[in-house]
């Protein structure tokens, strides 16, 4: 088994809120993500993948096609937009990096072909990450 990595970068911004919540505890939690106009970071995405090396290519997998789902699912759908308002996922559920990593693993996961989806990073920050495996890890 061989897994591989790719890379991307996107800047997006968002909201922190949770309605339940007074406003105090809200600012409290959130602190500088609960700016109502928005709070904006550069993320980086890491989409690894693996599986057999194909004996014909010497590939684990197509890296065409790895690109053009993560610019077509990830990229051109978050890239300089407003999280909350731009991304279904987030129309009723608050953009943490956590619910991030869910939300591009469940678009790559249904769009890319013989790739097995291993782990979605995003770094908010360089010194903070999320990984998700998927739900049956
Ligand atoms: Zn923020």
């Amino acid at each position: 088994m061989v897994y591989l990595t790719r890379k991307a970068e996107f800047a997006a911004s968002h909201y922190y809120h949770n309605p339940d919540f007074s406003p105090e505890e809200n600012q409290r939690l959130f602190g500088k993500c609960n700016n109502p106009n928005g709070h904006g970071h550069n993320y980086t995405l890491e989409v690894t993948v693996k599986g057999e090396v194909d004996p014909r290519s010497g590939f684990v997998v197509d890296l065409k096609q790895l690109k053009e789902v993560m610019h077509r699912e990830v990229l051109d759908a978050m890239d300089h937009r407003f999280l909350n308002k731009e991304v279904p996922e987030f129309f009723n559920k608050i953009p943490t990096t956590e619910n991030l990593a869910i939300a591009i693993w469940q678009r790559l996961e249904l769009k890319l072909q013989k790739a097995k989806l291993h782990r979605v990073r995003v770094y908010e920050t360089q010194d903070l990450f999320v990984d998700f495996y998927g739900e049956n890890d």
